[in-house]
């Protein structure tokens, strides 16, 4: 059985929370790799898939040292919220690598970062299209110098699309993948599951994924599958809206656009279409928010490039 342990996580607020996770230390000498899920609570595709891992696991296959944190935004988790954490509001994969006195996702963070990120040799963040979000499985990985050993990873999980973050180009700042990244450790995110689904498909998908980049790594016994055809993509564009509107999506997720292709509109309450959006260029659309609700700002599409 794997050790279940807890840590505590505590603000200056008042707030503080019991995240529960599990550790494997094998027989054997080998790597450490961690596994977070839930990093955005509502997403449990993912949160299933890490779940099912610990309970599938075998001790004695295991070496070097494993850890997995199934739910790591457990306030998420309650609250049913999309993206952020209730606590405060913020994003959690937007505040690594977090401030030990900052709002209770800044403390969160730093907390992640230096008691699963740190000293990992790999680190695996499970998570998939939130309750809003359709979304096609991929994995992302951030430009490095350990960003070979990052698409060994991302190959390994299996899953159809890789996107390579460029430093320049880094949409997503403060993510756990690119604070690992940043302190020489190689690490991917992997998105499978979409809508607040328990959607068995797609937990199955990331179930695979981690098994075999356990594997792969030499983490876990067995042999890992052959390799699968993907296509990296070098960046990608996310589409916002700068007004408040109804969005209407006109692709489906996982569509390979033309450049200037027609996504989606916006309109207004009254109806009346604001606004055109199109692929800036060439690419795959790989998520995309399924809820016509979307305010100043809001995220429509995410496209990775060709
Ligand atoms: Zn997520």
């Amino acid at each position: 059985m794997p050790t279940r342990k807890v840590l505590t996580v505590a603000s200056s607020e008042g707030i503080s929370v019991d995240i529960p996770y599990f550790e494997v230390i094998g027989q054997r000498q080998g790597p450490t790799l961690t596994v977070l899920a839930g990093v955005h609570g509502a997403e449990y595709t993912s949160i299933a898939a890490a779940k099912e891992f610990v309970a599938q696991l075998d001790p004695s296959q295991v070496s070097g040292k494993l850890v997995v944190v199934p739910i790591v935004n457990i306030l998420g988790f309650w609250a049913r919220s999309a993206f952020v954490v209730p606590a405060d509001g913020k994003n959690l994969n937007r505040s690594f690598p977090g401030k030990a006195d900052g709002t209770f996702t800044e403390v969160l963070a730093h907390h992640i970062f230096q008691n699963f990120i740190v000293g990992s040799d790999y680190l695996l963040d499970m998570h998939a299209g939130d309750i809003p979000e359709a979304l096609e499985p991929f994995t992302i990985f951030e430009e490095s110098n350990v960003e070979d050993r990052s698409l060994v990873m991302a190959s390994a999980y299996g899953l159809a699309h890789v996107i390579r973050q460029s430093t320049a180009v880094r949409v997503v700042a403060g993510s756990t993948c690119a604070s690992a990244a940043d302190i020489g450790i190689p690490a991917i995110i992997a998105e499978s599951g979409q809508n607040g689904v328990l959607d068995r498909n797609a937990i199955d998908i990331h179930l695979a994924g981690v098994i075999n980049l356990a594997r792969t790594l030499g983490v876990l016994d067995g042999e890992p599958f052959a390799p699968r055809p993907l296509t990296t993509h070098d960046g990608w564009h996310w589409l916002r809206t700068n007004r408040a509107g109804w969005w209407n999506p006109l692709v489906a997720t996982g569509a390979r656009v033309k450049a200037g292709e027609l996504l989606g509109t916006m309109s207004d309450l009254w109806g009346d279409v604001f606004a055109q959006i199109t692929a800036p260029e060439a690419g795959t659309l790989l998520f995309q928010t399924s809820s016509p609700a979307v305010s100043a700002d809001g995220l429509l599409v995410g496209l990775a490039r060709d």
